[in-house]
């Protein structure tokens, strides 16, 4: 049977739910609603499957919605100012108590949730006296309002209407007008944004305006473009006209840029997902790139993955401004690393002379002269200068030789290559003057044409870009991140790999098996500019953005995020899981099989004792539990090491007799993985004699970050050590040396602590992939003997639902014996709920009944009442769309008529509300 929705008053704000929440979303909503309400910052940690996703949706569109009802009333209020103060005087108030929500705030997760208006109150709450209805109503009205008058707009657009509605934005940001904060939802990946639409799609809030930002690998429909491996490059030249040919997907944009034609004309009316715009798209011949980007002028949710937010020069190219708006970066355990990446940038010497050669060409051909003689004496210092230093490299590992030098060293460095702050700054003026497209009239075929001023190639335009992105952080403000920052100079070698090329015939010479593929080593220089505070990229965030909302699985240990990105986080919560704990098991075994110890430090993990015994207790734990099993090793070197002996021993042929194998490969191409994670699939799924699949992986890698194994696909997770980063990694031992040295005065963890930190976090990534929602059980099983002898240290870093439940066994028999009555008692209880659910429903006798998620998480919203609320605008205008298809003139007409309708009796709502707190007051 179908959830009903709920409705919760948190802080003030009415927020529906589309089913009865579980505590941990109860705390999460109210957590965000009082970030919202006090504009601090937030640190959310919520397990995977406990519904955070709609959690942190509903809250946020909820409070947004709250904001925007309040500024329609207040306009309406102060019309009626003059003649009554009292509607006016209750604006204030509820501005007051939204800005003060602390103190409004009863919210109380023991006491009953779903409120009804209470006749102590004096002074309703606006928020809370609106019916959602009448709030959705409003959020429609202004979209069809909005669409009444881009209709009319419609029939007079150009094909220059992207830059015409770009100059009206920015009338319209500069009026002054006070503006509700967008919601940018940032995740990890597009696969992400995709789960989180579909999330949205559940709620009453379904029909805002959103959109999704995303690269034109996904986005773009062009069929001569989207074979082309280089699509941005091949875009560019399109549109820029080089060889006469344009790019006529862009001139049609005006089709789908328009939030209201898009919901009610081409029947994106609820969450859409990426692949439904370029199915539009490709529909309308209408650019899906261009027309995501224009739909965030009007979106009230931008999602996006979550480097456009962090990333300066991408939120510069896809214009995003976070300026007061609500930034929600989903999937965020990573974003410390994110943030250092963005504000740093490796180049090779390679790049650095090419680019040098292409302004040389530039210059010598006088295009542009002026603007591109300084930038090429730029590239020409640097080159000569790494060429000098390459000469004083010292020895670091086999092969490999580096040097390094401080932000504050390179200042200095540059300051003798003629490269000061000022001179920068008209570095900068330069680059962006040879940037801009420009026109002149030239000589073609004899005859006088208008030509385009040629301009540097795209990969060189992009390098300069990056160098200059880096250098202005490093200038910036008198050299304030100058110490932030480490310059390093190294030298390797790099290996390509050429397949084998066929004979003549079309046919190998060698069998498959055998079959080599040559293998070229080339010396290569890289400067690396590496920026080892992640605060530096988020100065630009932290400064402007009203609220900022960290949330993931695994946060844990949350100590570290307040420091490194230099940002108070008012509000932290560690939400518990919502699974019982009968459903997981969670145990540390410190011995094998052989008794043996097990501690994969270095020196031990070398040994084939360790080796052997780990393969022993792997293949136990296959015996013992049925289908999926994941086990995660710290690094890939260990991987090949533990392969390459297991096979030698015979054991891995043990292990591919009870399962399939698989094992996660280095590198390679996103199909090849995939087909690899399908083989997985299937044989957990199939009836073969092996019992299920065993995927060995990295944590860090694929298999460890954002992928989902439901149910049967990981009934144990075996995580082998604890994934230290390595800590002869050249940036891993610069940034401890940072952490140490800046730990007292920047208040940041000592190096060895923020070390540790890293390793917990890829643990608690990897035991993540288990549990994914409410019905699901499986095994956690944590191989080292460290957590036994040092739980003080190891076990505090465990997230906390994962802590709160982990046992120690003291012999390996032990723990398989109590694995396996855990094993045997959920699948026992799986049966008979199978049984109960077959006799109960013998139409429905799917197995997999248990293993999906509770109905009342995933079931569609029920309709409202009509008898109780305004008419349904959504469904009448869905009716009206479906008709439009088959008849659009005709019915087109009628439904315009309707929806006057449908104004008048939401303004007469409007009218009432306000006329209801005024009487209240
Ligand atoms: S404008 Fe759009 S459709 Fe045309 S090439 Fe560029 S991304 Fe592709």
């Amino acid at each position: 049977m179908a959830a009903a929705p709920v409705e919760y008053t948190i802080g003030g704000v009415k927020i529906n739910f589309p089913c009865k929440a579980y505590p941990s979303q109860l705390a999460m909503m109210n957590s965000i609603i009082r970030g919202l309400n006090n504009g601090q910052h937030c640190l959310l940690e919520s397990p995977t499957g406990s519904g955070k996703s709609l959690a942190l949706l509903c809250s946020a569109l909820a409070w947004q919605q709250a904001q925007f009802v309040w500024f329609l009333v207040s306009a309406v209020n102060s019309d009626q100012s003059k003649k009554s103060t009292l509607s006016s005087r209750l604006s204030e108030k509820l501005q007051a108590s939204l800005s003060n929500g602390e103190q409004d705030d009863d919210f109380k997760i023991d006491r009953k949730r779903i409120r009804t208006p209470s006749t102590e109150q004096k002074v309703p709450l606006l928020i809370a006296s609106i019916p959602v209805t009448l709030l959705i109503g409003l959020l429609s009205l202004v979209i069809i309002l909005s669409f009444f008058f881009s209709t009319e707009q419609q029939a007079k657009m150009s094909q220059k209407t992207v830059e015409k509605s770009k100059d009206s934005d920015k009338d319209k940001e500069g009026s002054g007008r006070k503006k509700i904060p967008k919601i940018f939802f940032g995740t990890r990946t597009h696969k992400q944004i995709t789960q989180i639409a579909r999330e949205l799609k559940r709620t009453l809030y379904s029909t805002v305006p959103m959109t999704i930002l995303s690269s034109r690998d996904h986005t773009c429909v062009h069929p001569e473009v989207v074979p082309h491996a280089n699509r941005n490059e091949r875009c560019k030249e399109l549109l820029e006209a080089k060889n006469g040919l344009s790019c006529r997907y862009y001139h049609n944009v005006h089709k789908m840029r328009d939030q209201s034609t898009l919901q009610w004309v081409h029947g994106l009316h609820q969450a859409w997902d990426i692949e439904d715009l370029v199915r539009l798209g490709g529909k309308l011949r209408s650019c899906a790139y261009y027309a995501a980007r224009e739909l965030m002028q009007d979106a009230c949710i931008v999602f996006c993955p979550y480097n456009y937010l962090l990333d300066p020069l991408i939120r510069e190219s896809m214009e995003i401004n976070l300026k007061e708006q609500i930034v929600v970066l989903d999937e965020a355990h990573n974003i410390e690393d994110c943030a250092r990446e963005s504000a740093s940038y490796t180049l090779n010497q390679a790049q650095l002379l090419l680019a040098r050669d292409e302004l040389d060409g530039m210059v010598t051909h006088n295009i542009r002269r002026d603007q591109h003689r300084p930038l090429l004496a730029f590239c020409c210092s640097l080159a000569n200068w790494v060429k000098e230093s390459c000469n004083s490299l010292e020895e670091r590992e086999y092969e490999s030789s580096c040097k390094v030098w401080t932000g504050a060293e390179i200042l200095g460095i540059f300051h003798g290559l003629g490269i000061t702050a000022d001179t920068f700054s008209l570095l900068q003026k330069n680059l962006a003057a040879v940037l801009e497209k420009e026109e002149r009239i030239g000589l073609v075929n004899g005859r006088e044409d208008v030509v385009q001023v040629p301009t540097i190639s795209s990969n060189t335009q992009s390098m300069l870009k990056s160098l200059f992105m880096v250098l202005e952080f490093l200038f910036r403000q008198n050299c304030r991140f100058a110490d932030d920052y480490r310059v390093a100079l190294q030298q390797s070698y790099m290996w390509t790999t050429q397949q084998d090329l066929p004979d003549a015939q079309g046919f190998f010479a060698r069998p498959q098996r055998r079959r080599q593929s040559t293998r070229t080593k080339t010396l290569v220089h890289t400067l690396s500019f590496w920026c080892l505070n992640p605060a530096v990229a988020f100065s630009d965030l932290s400064g402007s953005v009203r609220s900022i909302v960290l949330t993931s699985g695994t946060l844990s240990p949350m100590g570290s995020f307040s420091s490194e990105l230099g940002i108070k986080f008012s509000i932290q919560l560690e939400a518990n899981h919502v699974i019982s704990k009968s459903q997981v098991w969670v145990g540390t075994v410190g011995a094998g099989p052989q008794g043996r110890k097990l501690c994969a430090t270095f020196q031990h993990a070398e040994t084939f004792a360790f080796q052997d015994e780990v393969g022993a207790l792997l293949l136990k734990v296959c015996l013992t539990v049925s289908q999926g099993v994941l086990c995660f090793l710290p690094s890939y070197k260990m991987l090949d090491k533990l392969r390459d002996r297991w096979m030698n021993t015979g054991l891995w042929d043990k292990l591919e007799e009870r399962k399939t194998v698989i094992t996660e490969p280095r590198g390679g191409g996103k199909g090849d993985f995939d087909e690899l994670l399908q083989t997985y699939y299937e044989a957990i799924r199939g009836t073969a004699a092996n019992n299920g699949a065993l995927l060995v992986a990295v944590c860090r890698g694929k298999v460890s970050e954002g992928l989902d194994f439901t149910d049967d696909n990981a009934r144990a997770v075996v995580t082998i050590g604890i994934p230290f980063p390595n800590i002869k990694d050249l940036q891993v031992e610069l940034k401890m040396k940072y952490n140490d040295k800046h730990a007292k005065s920047r208040g940041l963890l000592p190096g060895g602590r923020w070390y540790e930190i890293q390793a917990y976090r890829a643990l608690n990534q990897a035991l993540g992939r288990c549990i994914r929602h409410r019905n699901d059980w499986g095994a956690l099983i944590l191989v080292d003997d460290r957590f036994r002898t040092n739980p003080n240290k190891y076990i505090t870093g465990l997230s906390k639902w994962v802590r709160q439940l982990v046992r120690h066994h003291d012999t390996f028999t032990g723990a398989m014996q109590s694995l396996e009555s855990f094993s045997q008692g959920q699948r026992g209880a799986v049966e008979t709920f199978e049984e109960t659910q077959s006799q109960a429903a013998p139409q429905h006798p799917s197995p997999s009944t248990i293993t999906s998620p509770p109905p009342e998480i995933i079931t569609p919203l029920k309709p409202f009442d009509h008898r109780l609320a305004p008419p349904n605008l959504h469904t009448e205008v869905r009716a009206a769309n479906s008709e439009s298809r088959s008849s659009e003139s005709g019915i087109w007409l009628e439904w315009r008529k309707k929806n006057l309708l449908y104004l008048f009796n939401i303004l007469i709502c409007v009218l009432k509300e306000v006329t209801v707190f005024g009487d209240d007051g």
